[in-house]
């Protein structure tokens, strides 16, 4: 089969890794790609927004199965306009892509079917929306409805804080995306991941992660895309997994088939975790970036027949064949990052690492310039490795960190503590 991923960072790069060890895989494009894509995969320059330009490119280069990575193609519904002609795609219809493009459509889904989240206002001015923050009181969430590139959720552990957090969005901080607002019960418990595949129906765990969203360690800092991951997160036992697949995901997922929008696609959700009982926090329309990082890396090449069982509906007939060990992830970023970095640093030592199925050093923003590596992003290398338990998986990740030459980078060095703790 001839297979195209859309998308360029570190998670694309762990897809492209997993897909390509897959017999079935002839070959593999990926749109943009990246340094560490380009070693593995052929890499295209395309507009991945245009849907037009998507098809046409498929039409082109006889594509038979299209992976999308990131959440703005689908909720711009570039799965739509493939599947109008004729391609099989993994990930969720514009309509489904609802889920995380619109987080009152995702409350609203949880209240029709019961699932266990925060109480909630949805509000589409500015004097409602305050009236809200009076009566609850803080803390309190504050949440720009759309897509906001993970920065439009503010914690107001003060009224103060919320009103302003709502003048600031309804005065346009987040765009439209702030055009409607959500605002939440502040939950307090454990966070975790949990990622199934749904094919409209069938709904098939395949997995659960942690990440460490704050820059520094001891989870001290701003907030980031993610520092590091790791997967499975004890978190989530078997017992708290099943309530959570049962109480929260089942439902939701009928309910979208019942409102003729039946979600295909992996959906990651965001899970609070209180005294046994998990809530939901979000719903994402795709692969976590580090999650997945970690995930493909326990899966291998199944992850490719998971896909595509997915696509064709065909769910009920597969199981995941895991491999019973642990998975840690390392981001390495530029100085600076999550404020102001520079490029074009080079980063040196990565040839002489080990890259098997149990190291693996996923590129997220890199380029490559006469033969050198160039860091070309704010996070720019996903340090991967497994091992029997996780704090094998966490020695080794570091092992190969520590070969890394590039001064001008920098990275957490506590990843994995809660679990090891
Ligand atoms: P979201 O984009 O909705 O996942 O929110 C980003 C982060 O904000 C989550 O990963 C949580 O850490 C935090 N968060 C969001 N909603 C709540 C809530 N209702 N209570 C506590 N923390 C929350």
């Amino acid at each position: 089969m001839n297979i195209l991923i859309l998308g360029s960072g570190g998670r694309e790069h762990s897809l492209a890794w997993a897909v390509m060890q897959n017999p079935k895989c002839d070959k593999l494009i990926v749109a943009p790609g990246n340094a560490g894509i380009a070693a593995i995969a052929q890499c295209a320059k395309l507009d991945i927004m245009d849907g037009a330009a998507v098809v046409a490119f498929c039409e082109g280069n006889n594509i038979d199965f299209v992976i999308i990575g990131p959440e703005a193609p689908l909720a711009a519904g570039v799965g739509d306009d493939l599947r109008a002609a004729g391609f099989d795609v993994f990930g969720p219809s514009k309509a489904a892509a609802a889920l995380e493009a619109s987080k009152a459509f995702t409350k609203e889904i949880c209240d029709a079917c019961k699932a266990p989240t925060a109480a909630y206002g949805h509000f589409t001015d500015a004097a409602s929306a305050r009236a809200y923050v009076d009566k609850q009181g803080a803390p309190i969430v504050i949440k720009a409805d759309g897509l906001a590139a993970g920065k439009g959720v503010i914690i107001a552990m003060t009224d103060a804080e919320a009103l302003a957090a709502v003048d600031e969005m309804f005065d346009g901080a987040f765009g439209d995306a702030g055009a409607e607002v959500v605002i939440e019960e502040f939950m307090e418990g454990e966070e975790a991941s949990f990622f199934v595949l749904c094919d409209g129906e069938t709904v098939l765990p395949i997995g659960t992660a942690q990440d460490h969203k704050r820059v520094g360690d001891g989870d001290s800092g701003p907030n980031t895309g993610g520092m590091g991951a790791y997967s499975p997160a004890p978190v989530l036992s078997d017992e708290i997994a099943e309530r959570a697949l049962e109480e929260i995901i089942r439902p939701c997922m009928a309910e979208m088939a019942k409102r003729g929008m039946p979600y295909q696609g992996v959906l990651y959700a965001g899970l609070m975790i209180k005294d046994g009982q998990p809530r939901l926090v979000e719903y994402n329309v795709r692969f976590g970036d580090p999650e997945c990082q970690v995930l493909m890396m326990r899966l291998g090449a199944q992850a490719f027949d998971l896909m595509q069982a997915t696509a064709k509906g065909s769910l009920a007939d597969m199981q995941v064949n895991w491999a019973e060990d642990h998975a840690l992830t390392v981001v390495m970023a530029a100085n600076g990052y999550p404020g102001a970095y520079d490029k074009g640093s080079e980063i040196k030592g990565l040839k002489d690492l080990p890259e098997d199925s149990a190291n693996m050093v996923f590129h997220a923003g890199t380029v490559t310039q006469d033969g050198a590596i160039l860091a070309n992003g704010g996070r720019v290398l996903n340090v991967t490795a497994r091992g029997a338990t996780l704090a094998e998986a966490q020695q080794r990740a570091y092992a190969m960190v520590d070969g890394i030459d590039w001064p001008e980078g920098f990275c957490r060095r506590d990843i994995g503590w809660r679990a090891l703790s």
